[in-house]
């Protein structure tokens, strides 16, 4: 079976607690290959890196497995820092067509390890865990870019126990957070079991198992979800709204369906009426190989799915990361537009009569807080995405009911006005970029106020 050009390449996210090796292992699949001679292979994206399936095969050291697999390769996405996964969504699902939850094995789960399995089971995305850092465990003898059980299989008794010890303790926290999960290589059914893949990020062991596993989930589950119209209008969402020196606000966008053209006309989510307009510049990153260049990006004609680029174009200032983008005609402008608008608003609804008030980052973040509030029950007046201002405060200041005198940001600031009016008024505030802590904190001040 060869490569079948209407699939895609997958999307696969990385996911996990802060410092638990998500750059790492990125770097690693990046820069492994890269030293192998084979730079030229790998392209960098804006926002993401795409490995093409003749280097994932090769790196496995089984040339032979490149007639198994029928997609192009894997895209995977530099989740962007504090966003994690939460810029993450398109219509209403996962952009992410795969992920990976890494975990460092000398630390165990930790708020945003089971954020993310939150996120993983609501979207049904499908997803492999590498308990990361095998390195550290005392006794470990490095065995560079080596797969698990060959390295494994070189350690020291002593050593391979402490390596179980610790692996099963991931298991069984991940059986407390629902999920049946075994070693990869011993997991016969995808399906029913999540693989946990032991990986050093840093010697690069356990790497190949990682690119494997992948590819067999993509096989496995996706083939369905990777057909798109190459010659289609472009669909993407939007990483991260940023500036850039000498071309103002620039939106980083995955496009995941379709063709994305120099020139044409765009709608893109943003806090207010969607913004419609032209695309003056798409922008790649410039290959090392002409790093003298004095420009940071390259100017690119047009891009087809999958891929991360970077759009400049007039009145970006407003767009909203985690928000769809469109191309469109003057045809359907309008109706894309008004379509667009819905799905934002749909996040951020006047949910319940009375209740607590919050604010996140993005709409991908606002929709998992609104989410894991209704969970837990808690009432919601009003959800909205953006920094806490003056008008949020003077609003919450007029509820009486003292429980939801209350508001909740995610990733947010208070602006400078708010801050004053805030401090001054009784109103009770928990600020956190940890979803389970503001829950929690929430949770146990309304407990002591009930005492
Ligand atoms: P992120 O916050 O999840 O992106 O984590 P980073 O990739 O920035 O890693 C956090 C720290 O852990 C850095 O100092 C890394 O060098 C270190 N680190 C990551 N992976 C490994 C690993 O496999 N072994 C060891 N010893 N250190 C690692
Ligand atoms: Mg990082």
């Amino acid at each position: 079976m060869a490569v079948k050009q209407d699939l895609r390449t997958p999307i696969v996210s990385v996911m996990g607690h802060v410092d638990h090796g998500k750059t790492t292992l990125l770097d690693r699949i990046r820069g492994s290959t890269v030293a192998e001679g084979e730079a030229g292979a790998i392209t960098q994206h804006i926002g993401a890196t795409e490995v093409p399936i003749d280097i994932i095969v090769n790196k496995c050291g089984n040339p032979d497995l490149r007639n198994k697999f029928i997609v192009p390769g894997l895209l995977f996405i530099d989740t962007p820092g504090h966003h994690a996964f939460t810029s993450l969504r398109s219509r209403g699902g996962s952009l992410a067509d795969l992920a990976i939850v890494i975990i460092d094995i000398n630390e165990g789960f930790m708020p945003q390890t089971i954020e993310s399995l939150q996120i993983l089971k609501r979207f049904k995305t499908p997803f492999v865990v590498v308990a990361n850092k095998i390195d550290r465990i005392h006794g470990w003898e490095a065995q560079k870019n080596a797969p698990f059980i060959v390295s494994y299989n070189k350690q020291a008794d002593n050593v391979k126990a402490e390596l179980d010890r610790k692996f099963y303790e991931i298991v069984g926290e991940l059986y407390e957070a629902g999920f049946n999960s075994e070693r990869h290589d011993r997991v016969s059914d995808f399906q029913r079991n999540i693989g946990i893949i032991p990986i050093s990020a840093m010697t690069g062991e356990g790497i190949p198992d990682v690119l494997m596993v992948l590819l067999g989930l993509a096989q496995r589950f996706l083939e369905g979800n990777l057909h798109y119209n190459a010659n289609g209008p472009g669909v993407g969402t939007v990483l991260e709204v940023k500036e850039e020196k000498g071309l103002g606000t620039t939106i980083d966008v995955i496009l995941y369906d379709g063709t994305l053209k120099k020139g044409d006309m765009i709608v893109v989510g943003s806090l207010g009426k969607p913004i419609q307009t032209k695309v003056r510049a798409l922008l790649k990153p410039r290959p090392l190989s002409e790093i003298k260049a004095e420009e940071k990006f390259k100017q690119v004609q047009s891009v087809t799915a999958a891929i991360g680029v970077k759009i400049s174009a007039p009145n970006l200032d407003s767009a909203l990361a985690g928000s769809p983008v469109r191309v469109v005609t003057p045809e359907n402008i309008d109706a894309i537009s008004d379509e667009i608008q819905n799905e934002i608003e749909d996040v951020q609804i006047d949910t319940d009569a009375m209740g607590i008030t919050i604010k996140a980052d993005t709409i991908g973040s606002l929709e998992a807080l609104v989410n894991e509030l209704k969970k837990e029950e808690i009432p919601i007046r009003k959800a909205s995405v953006g920094d806490v201002s003056q008008r949020d405060i003077v609003e919450i200041a007029a509820i009486e009911d003292p429980f939801y005198k209350v508001i909740i940001g995610f990733n947010v600031k208070v602006l400078p006005d708010a801050k004053e009016k805030l401090q001054d008024s009784d109103i009770r505030s928990f600020m956190s970029d940890i979803i389970y802590r503001l829950i929690d904190d929430y949770e146990d001040w309304a407990k002591e106020q009930k005492e």
